[in-house]
């Protein structure tokens, strides 16, 4: 680990006076980015500690818009006793992620930050244009089990990690950015970027930004929705295919449907020809496996991880109707 300062911000202001500096980086929870440093896949100057700002920990859900603030904790979100009977997939994704110990620790800010589980990237040793642009990507000869059928590039074929992430994404939502000079708020479809030419840059967040909150429209989508994750482990696994599904139902027709997935790309991954396939139609078995095959149009598997298209078709064909079940 590289030498570097420590300051712990007693106040917003003074968290982003201090992200300015060049070579800071934010600490939250501390449960990736302490691996990151430890690991030498990231060596910031300093570490700027936001983790005890009371007015970023609150989560208000009372209005027409969600309000989640960057720090709070994932087991609270969890455990809320309002998302878990209107918008249950969103603390179903946390439910299933991790363990409860981190859950206890890491943030919903931080979750939507973490970085791949690649396992070349993270071995800090192995060619990963990730990591060090242009030196190329072991996965693209090596293990590819694990690796994404969506949003990759020749040159990086990574899966983004995340399951709340992934049930954000099949809602309306916003992250709200300060930086020393101002506020910004950027569409969740747009936070996360695609691999392009340069897959080491993940996300819209500039030097010194801070994300304070993420925001989700209230919609009655919410109350009929759940989120799947299929993973080589019941615990402590990340998802090897995941998915939400939110419905809006006429008796047993569908009116309206969203529809994301997880473990299958290179960023939380929304899935508009299968809430196509879904829309004005009778909810069967078999509506629901064709929204499943709709949901894996494009897909592009590797060598090793074409089992992950027919998985993640029955993954959503079943969020489906679990989620049209839901009372
Ligand atoms: C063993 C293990 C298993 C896991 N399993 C899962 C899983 O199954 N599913 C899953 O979704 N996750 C899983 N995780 C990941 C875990 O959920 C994340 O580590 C956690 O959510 C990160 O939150 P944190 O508050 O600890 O972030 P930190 O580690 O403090 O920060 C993470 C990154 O985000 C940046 N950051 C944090 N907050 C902000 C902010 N407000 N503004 C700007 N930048 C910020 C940091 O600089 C850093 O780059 C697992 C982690 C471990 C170690
Ligand atoms: S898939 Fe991406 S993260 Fe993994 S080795 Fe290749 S470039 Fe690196």
């Amino acid at each position: 680990m590289q030498p570097f300062t420590y300051v712990r911000a007693q106040s917003l202001n003074e968290a982003l006076q201090q992200a300015a500096q060049p070579g800071a980086a934010i600490l939250a929870g501390g449960t990736t980015m302490i691996d990151l440093m430890r690991g030498d896949l990231a060596a910031p100057s300093s570490l700027v500690d936001i983790g005890h700002l009371p007015e970023l920990a609150t989560i208000d859900t009372d209005g027409p818009v969600l309000r989640f603030g960057a720090l709070v904790r994932m087991a609270d979100a969890a455990e809320n006793p309002t998302l878990l009977r209107d918008y249950p997939a969103l603390p179903e994704s946390l439910q299933q992620a991790a363990s409860q110990q981190l859950r206890n620790a890491a943030t919903l800010g931080g979750n939507i930050l973490q970085r791949t589980r690649c396992p070349y990237f993270r071995n800090g040793v192995s060619a990963c244009n990730k990591r060090v642009p242009n030196s190329g990507c072991s996965a693209l000869d090596g293990e590819d089990r694990e690796m994404a059928l969506f949003g990759t590039s020749d040159l990086c074929v990574a899966n983004y990690p995340g399951d709340w992430g992934t049930a954000l994404a099949a809602f309306d939502t916003d992250v709200e950015i300060s930086s020393a000079t101002g506020r910004r708020t950027v569409p969740f479809a747009d936070f996360h970027l695609p691999y392009g030419d340069d897959p080491v840059v993940e996300t819209v967040l500039r030097p010194g930004e801070i994300v304070t909150a993420i925001t989700v429209q209230a919609t009655p989508l919410g109350r009929k929705s759940t989120y799947l994750k299929v993973r080589d482990r019941q615990s402590y696994a990340y998802a090897l295919v995941s998915a939400t599904v939110a419905l809006e139902m006429d008796g047993d027709h569908v009116r309206a449907a969203r529809v994301s997935l997880g473990g299958v790309a290179s960023r939380p991954w929304r899935a508009p020809e299968a809430e196509a396939a879904l829309v004005g139609r009778q909810l069967t078995q078999a509506t629901a496996l064709e929204a499943g095959d709709a949901a894996f149009v494009g897909a592009r598997p590797l060598r090793q991880n074409a089992f992950k298209v027919e998985l993640g078709r029955r993954v959503v064909a079943r969020a489906a109707l679990l989620a049209s079940r839901r009372i």
